[in-house]
């Protein structure tokens, strides 16, 4: 069989597959329940602040993008924005929502022909107040790992080699001493808190959402599923993923990812674990420079 015959073939056999599964008349794999939405806050080099909304897929537990035309997603938004759906709480299923080949969620009607509803076991009851347990992920790819090693990261986030500022000691002095950010029990020593996922993948002009993916993988297959076991888990990616990308956070959820090096500073770490407890900027021209107004949320 020739190379392009067996290709033909191989295809014949996926949409065989996919048209086994729930799909419509051109072989496309339908929506085939509700997904948790997801607001996903992403920061750049050049400042510029970006909100996506993000479905968490209830069969496989992976957050996919959702696409569509620019009036539904600016509709998502405003919903979001409005506290009309909550992250990680409304969910949203669609009749004419499909996956495409690229794994997103393609909305093909407009909002009217969406169901919103609610995940209640997604609820968390007191998420800004008690104490967190949190784990950071460093990361050894095939061609390159990030910058910091264990014990800086660890240092960085929980002050565990006597830095002084770190995310643990400014939530804690923000909050009143309400909100403990404790290293996880993992790691030892001075990297406490922190685990090094290794990972097939090659991380140079890669999407960070695949890098990102297979860290927690990885640290799941030995560590087990880490959520509930962690309230937070940063990923701190190796340099050289594709874009001009610094950090983004889920709101309301638990995992924040980080560019090399930008895990280690504490505007960074607390701007996006402020995401993560469901906080919004303070403002349109919120930056890293200016915590305050988030801050003050809790
Ligand atoms: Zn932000």
């Amino acid at each position: 069989m020739r190379l392009h015959e067996t290709f033909a073939s191989l295809a014949g056999i996926v949409l065989y597959v996919e048209a086994i599964m729930s799909s419509d008349q051109s072989g496309r794999r339908l929506q085939e329940g509700p997904c948790t939405l997801l607001l996903k806050h992403t920061r750049y080099e050049d400042k510029a602040d970006t909100q996506e909304v993000g479905c968490v897929d209830h069969s496989t537990n992976d957050i996919i993008a959702i696409s569509g035309s620019e009036s539904m997603k600016v509709g998502l938004l405003a919903m979001l924005n409005s506290n009309e759906l909550t992250s990680n709480e409304s969910t949203m299923y669609s009749t004419k929502a499909y996956f495409t080949s690229n794994g997103q969620l393609f909305l093909s009607g407009d909002l009217d022909s969406v169901v919103f509803g609610e995940d209640a076991s997604s609820r968390k009851s007191n998420p800004t107040l008690g104490p967190k347990t949190m784990l950071a992920l460093r990361v050894i790819a095939s061609d390159v790992s990030t910058t910091s090693t264990a014990d800086k990261i660890s240092d960085a986030w929980f002050g565990t080699s006597g830095e002084r500022v770190n995310l643990k000691s400014q939530y804690y002095a923000c909050s009143g001493g309400k909100l403990h950010c404790n290293p996880a029990n993992q790691g030892s020593g001075t990297s406490r808190g922190v685990y090094t996922a290794t990972i097939n993948d090659r991380v140079n002009g890669t999407d960070n959402g695949l890098i990102r993916k297979a860290a927690i993988a990885a640290a799941e297959a030995e560590l087990g599923t880490l959520n509930p076991q962690f309230d937070h888990v940063m990923v701190c990616i190796p340099p050289g993923t594709s874009g001009t990308w610094i950090a983004y956070a889920f709101v309301n959820h638990w995992q924040s990812v980080y560019n090399n090096r930008w895990c280690g500073f504490v505007s960074a770490q607390m701007h996006e674990i402020g995401h993560n407890f469901g906080l919004a900027h303070s403002g349109e021209t919120s930056s890293y420079d200016d915590q305050s107004g988030m801050v003050r949320g809790l």
